[in-house]
């Protein structure tokens, strides 16, 4: 995917643009850091709530994981046009760890920060939700592992492993609880990856902290039975 507008050609900039085209965050580093697959029904219920209910077919009925960008948590400073049009939220209830934003224009979920996993370094946004989310990048990372398959019923996680094999070679390491992985390759890898510092500052750009200081975290709730209707049947 290549950046096209005439300014980012020269910064090598990328964006992240909600779907009605109002909120544009421009990103000074136009690389993904890490990028991975994630079942998890987090992800599942942001790409509802993104797009109204109208997520991608693929996402919807778990052929493919939502395809998460870890990207440095730095943005270029939105005008007050823009920094209007934003919202903070979380999941379900207070404690939960991702702080996402949003573009209250349209609704498009723009990105998410795991308080304990990305912060302070880094933030996650998501590849396959189009039309709803638009994400510009100069150069992406090939896809390292999918996370959570358990929150997939096993028959999806098998069919995702032949349709990786077939395109791309080899079925990528699926990490059925992240949990309990905390130890293992894809996941240090992971770990180590979010840890790095923004490799590039501007000075027009603020962290993510700094972008959401101030703004009210609303609690979400919204398509919560939705994204959970194929969860396997397990006590929680
Ligand atoms: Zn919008
Ligand atoms: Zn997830």
């Amino acid at each position: 995917m290549s950046v096209t507008t005439a300014s980012s050609a020269s910064f090598k900039m990328s964006t992240i643009t909600c779907s009605c085209g109002k909120v544009k965050l421009t990103l000074p580093n136009a690389v993904p850091k890490f990028r991975c697959g994630c079942c998890c029904t987090e992800c599942l219920q942001r790409a509802y709530i993104g797009s109204n209910g109208k997520l991608p077919a693929a996402v919807k009925n778990l052929e493919e994981p939502v395809d998460l960008f870890y990207v440095d948590s730095q943005i270029m400073k939105p005008d007050s046009e823009t920094r209007a049009q934003l919202a903070v939220f979380k999941l379900n209830k207070a404690d939960a760890p991702n702080v996402n934003l949003r573009a209250t224009c349209c609704g498009t979920v723009l990105c998410t920060q795991h308080q304990e996993f990305h912060a302070p370094h880094s933030m996650a946004t998501f590849n396959n939700l189009r039309p709803f989310l638009k994400c510009e990048f100069a150069k992406v990372p090939k896809s390292k592992s999918n996370l959570w398959t358990m929150d997939w019923p096993a028959g999806r996680s098998e069919a995702l492993a032949l349709k990786e094999k077939s395109t791309r070679g080899e079925a990528l390491p699926q990490i059925f609880d992240v949990m309990t992985a905390l130890e293992e390759k894809p996941i240090t890898d992971l770990i180590s990856a979010l840890q790095i510092e923004a490799s590039t500052k501007p000075e027009n750009s603020i962290s993510y902290a700094e972008l959401r200081d101030g703004m009210e975290v609303k609690i979400e709730k919204a398509f919560f039975d939705e994204s959970r209707a194929h969860l396997p049947d397990r006590k929680p």
